[in-house]
């Protein structure tokens, strides 16, 4: 047998190695989440929800996600910068969400038509 020419203190040493890179880089990562955590503005996600979910790019942008983005941040001001979307059923839910959702600072980036 295979097993059998192996000294117990060779699998020993091999279990103890990898236990301890086990807990180091699981240390690195528990650091790594702490220090690179970006805060998700959850308003984005709602936006993006909105929108007609087709991710074509004709806005210009990616996908709905980043358009949701940019319409968040104030970047994108009007609303039928979508070239999908539907007044009723997307861009007036857009503006009604915006106009009560403000930036923490209470910034209001409410789009138009
Ligand atoms: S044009 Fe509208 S549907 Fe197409 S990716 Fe942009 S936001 Fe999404």
């Amino acid at each position: 047998m295979i097993l059998s020419s192996v000294s117990p203190l060779t699998i020993l040493w091999g279990v103890l190695i990898l236990g301890v890179l086990g807990i180091v880089f699981g240390v690195l990562l528990v650091f790594a989440s702490i220090f690179f955590h970006v805060e998700e503005d959850n308003r984005i996600d709602e936006v993006a929800k909105l929108l007609p979910q087709a991710n074509c790019g004709g806005c210009g942008y990616a996908g709905c996600h980043d358009l949701a983005e940019a319409i968040v941040k104030g970047e994108v001001t009007k609303v039928s910068t979508c070239k999908v979307g539907k007044k009723e059923k997307n861009f007036d839910p857009i503006i009604a969400y915006m106009s009560t959702h403000p930036d923490k600072d209470g910034t209001k980036h409410v789009p138009t038509l």
